[in-house]
Order: C-alpha cells, then sequence, then structure tokens
C-alpha cells in the first residue's frame, strides 16, 4: 500500500504538466481520481467502473467546462442549445487531445466521450450511461451529487459540463469534497416543469422520474431548443452565482412560470423572454430534459 501510495506522489510533475495542458486547452476544472476510489465507495456497478471499460487505467482525470449561467437562464432557447452543443464539442476535443497527448508520452489512455449515446429512445430502453462523469467528477474531488442528481461545484455549482480520460499514469489523487455542496433547498424540484425530482429524507439525493424528464427532452428536441436543464439554472449553489449578481432571486425562478402566463411581458423576465423568442418558428420554445453526463 505504501509503495502504491509513494508511486502517486512520484507522478506529481506529470500531474502538473496534465493541470496546465489541460488549463491552456480550455479546461476551467481538472480532478484526479485513482481508479480504487470505485471499489472503495462500491457505489458504481462493477462493470461500469474504470478498469472494467479499460483494464490498464490507473487514474481518471475528469475535466469541466462552465456553463454560463446568463446563457441558461434563457433555457429553452436556441442560444443555450448553441452553448450546449459547443460545450460538448469542446469536452470532446479536449479529452480527445489529452488522450493523444498521453499516449505521445508512452502513458496508454482513452477516453470516455461527454454523452455517448445515438439518441434519446436509446435511454428510455437503457436508462443508465455505458459510464458516469459525474461520479467520475465526484471521485476526483470536483464537487458532490446533489437532490438534482447533478454534479455539483463550488465553482459553477451544477453549471458545468464533464468528460474523463482514463490513463494508465500512476497519478496523486485529488482529496474529495468534504460533506454536501447541495443545500436540500428544494429549489430544482419545484422549478422542474415535469415534476420529475421528489425530496428524500433519508439522503441528499432525490427521486427522480427518467421517463418524465425524456418525454421533456423528446419535447425540446422536437422543437430545437434542447435541453431543459432548469434544475441547474436555479440551483443557488456556485460562485459563479456572485460574478453575475445573481444571489437571492428563488422567488424570481419560482414565479416564472406563472407570471409568464398571466403577462408574457412581465418586464421581470423581459430579455429571457426576447431572446427564446427568436431563432424558433411562431409557437416553439415555450416549455423547458436532462441530458446525461
Ligand atoms: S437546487 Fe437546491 S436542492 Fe436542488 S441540487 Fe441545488 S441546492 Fe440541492
Ligand atoms: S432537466 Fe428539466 S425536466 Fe429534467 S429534471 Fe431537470 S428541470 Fe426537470
Amino acid at each position: 500500500m505504501e509503495s502504491k501510495k509513494s508511486k502517486r506522489r512520484e507522478g506529481q510533475p506529470l500531474k502538473d504538466h496534465i493541470v496546465e495542458f489541460c488549463r491552456e486547452h480550455g479546461a476551467d476544472l481538472v480532478g484526479f481520481a485513482p481508479v480504487e476510489r470505485w471499489d472503495e465507495y462500491g457505489e458504481v456497478p462493477p462493470e461500469f467502473r474504470p478498469r472494467f471499460l479499460f483494464p490498464e487505467a490507473r487514474t481518471v482525470i475528469v475535466m469541466g467546462i462552465e456553463i454560463p449561467l446568463p446563457i441558461v437562464e434563457t433555457t429553452p432557447s436556441v442560444l443555450h442549445m448553441e452553448l450546449y452543443n459547443t460545450a460538448n464539442r469542446k469536452l470532446d476535443a479536449l479529452a480527445y487531445d489529452l488522450t493523444r497527448h498521453l499516449n505521445r508520452m508512452g502513458y496508454p489512455s482513452f477516453f470516455f466521450g461527454r454523452d455517448v449515446y445515438a439518441n434519446l429512445k436509446a435511454l428510455r430502453e437503457k436508462t443508465l450511461a455505458a459510464f458516469s462523469h459525474v461520479m467520475a467528477a465526484k471521485y476526483a474531488g470536483l464537487g458532490t451529487v446533489g437532490v438534482s442528481h447533478c454534479l455539483l461545484t463550488p465553482e459553477f455549482g451544477p453549471r458545468v459540463r464533464l468528460v474523463s480520460v482514463f490513463t494508465g499514469a500512476v497519478l496523486p489523487p485529488d482529496p474529495m469534497v468534504e460533506g454536501d455542496l447541495c443545500i436540500k433547498c428544494e429549489l430544482c424540484a419545484l422549478c422542474c416543469p415535469q415534476q420529475c425530482l421528489t425530496m428524500r429524507g433519508d439522503r441528499v439525493i432525490g427521486d427522480y422520474d427518467k421517463n418524465a424528464c425524456l418525454d421533456m427532452a423528446e419535447e425540446l428536441t422536437r422543437r430545437r431548443s434542447y435541453p431543459c436543464g432548469v434544475c441547474i439554472k436555479v440551483c443557488p449553489v456556485g460562485k459563479d452565482r456572485l460574478l453575475y449578481k445573481r444571489r437571492g432571486i428563488r422567488k424570481k425562478y419560482l414565479r416564472e412560470r406563472e407570471a409568464l402566463s398571466a403577462d408574457p411581458d412581465d418586464p421581470d423576465y423581459r430579455s429571457w423572454n426576447h431572446i427564446r423568442s427568436y431563432g424558433l418558428a411562431t409557437g416553439e420554445g415555450e416549455k423547458g430534459g436532462k441530458e446525461t453526463q
């Protein structure tokens, strides 16, 4: 055990190099999880763990990029859809570049793309992705899982997209976040347009009606203004709220649907509505599905 630990410590210069590489290529967050954490915590079924998927894996490097809050606030909108697609392309490119960089350095590596499902029908048939970036990010010390099943990070709350690179390099792990970042404020559950989330008394992570969330995702995909992301928009966790001066607006989020059905021109929501009303044919984009990570 001791020799394993000292081997990991010896990997610090390589870890520093990888962090610099990831930052230079656009990652906002980078975390390192030793593959043993999946076995230690036992929360993920064995065939979904890194060593089952890539036996050479010793460390999983998780990268995250910010999804800027003011754009998420306009959901559902073409602007939000374009951000989502851009973030996904960027993440896949990041993971691909890091994988090839590590391979060139002699460390066998493999990446798992940020979504890896062909369409929403596939998610109805199999509700789990072949690998969870959310759990990888938790084990890499980037955050904790909230009521909404999203990863909450200190920096951006749930407004972050993730990708993972498995590598044969033995690298120093990052400490996991202690406690829960989710404050169980219930806002994600109250604002979900499909009532997909139900709070639990015995644990932080809520019950989640995946089929109801998929109904919304299908509707928004048809309207070309996916994903929904309301649960991501309203979560109060994240320092990004300070930057954008978006503290204490719980009531604004809670009354949005009612206010807009009473007055589509309500001044509190005028800018979001303006953005929503362009780029789509008339009548589209009025509703707010979780895409998995
Ligand atoms: S909105 Fe509140 S309850 Fe939901 S994940 Fe965020 S902090 Fe937790
Ligand atoms: S993505 Fe939308 S529909 Fe799905 S859980 Fe979040 S708020 Fe509800």
